[in-house]
């Protein structure tokens, strides 16, 4: 599998993750202009993309899923739930080509298949998504609430993960929010801090994991260089780190 993120962070969030035989589109939360052009930079056409599909229905992740559809006529896949409450957003518009799915079953797209998992993150039906080939397992696990039952297990079978790196705790507790969304960020169903990120890698995964792409990262709560230390300085630097950009796409990973 060969995968970037096209954007990472509160302002938006989109993983592109191809094989030979396939090429979806994990999350729509940034405009569908940009989208394209960065998949353009990474010499990827949009319109060759086979499927999008919706972790959850905050804006940062859902906001472009009907213009995708609409202009490059894109399939969108999410659960009823999320499509259910992703329609307040007056941005969604008609999604020409809804499918709707159980995230019980796995989502097959040729060669790939995602396995989905619920998180404790404060949306409709929140889900973590584990892509995989058939010989590797690459994680897309962000909102994800807390270090919840199940996690754990989750990151010790993977090969590659895209991981929440969101916040600083003490950014957060001496940044500008005001204290009702302080609660919510570090709360049980908010995001996971630098930490918390660290120290699942650490006490969770053995040498299958080839890299970990710190994501989701934010912008008044964290520094890309604050999240690459923290990290480093929990788990050592015996492994790839990236840090996923926020206003441009990420480095081309590979997972093999
Ligand atoms: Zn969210
Ligand atoms: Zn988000």
């Amino acid at each position: 599998m060969r995968c970037f993120s096209v954007s990472s962070g509160s302002n938006g969030n989109c993983i592109y993750v191809e094989s030979d035989h396939a090429r979806l589109l994990l999350d729509a939360g940034i405009s569908g202009k940009q989208t394209a052009d960065r998949l353009a930079v990474r010499g990827r056409d949009i319109r060759r993309i086979d499927a999008v599909v919706i972790s959850h229905d905050h804006s940062d992740h859902v906001r472009s899923a009907g213009i995708l559809a609409r202009k490059f006529g894109l399939p969108v896949y999410m659960t009823a739930r999320t499509y259910k409450a992703a329609q307040s957003y007056s941005s969604l518009g008609t999604i020409a080509d809804l499918r709707l799915f159980d995230p019980s079953g796995p989502l097959v797209f040729g060669d790939l298949s995602i396995q989905c998992m619920p998180t404790p993150h404060d949306a409709a039906e929140p889900l973590a998504f584990v892509v995989t080939d058939g010989r590797c397992r690459l994680g897309m696990l962000t909102d994800l609430g807390n270090l919840f039952e199940g996690l754990g297990d989750l990151m010790a079978g993977l090969d590659a993960a895209f991981l929440e790196s969101n916040y600083d705790p003490d950014m957060l507790r001496d940044g500008p929010y005001p204290a009702f969304l302080k609660a919510r960020i570090a709360g049980e169903h908010g995001h996971i801090s630098n930490i918390e990120a660290g120290e699942l890698v650490a006490a969770r995964t053995g040498a299958k994991l080839q890299w970990v792409a710190l994501s989701h990262l934010s912008e008044t709560n964290n520094t890309p260089d604050l999240a690459y230390r923290t990290h480093c300085c929990i788990v050592g630097s015996h492994r790839p780190v990236h840090v996923c950009p926020r206003y441009a796409a990420g480095t081309e990973l590979r997972v093999e």
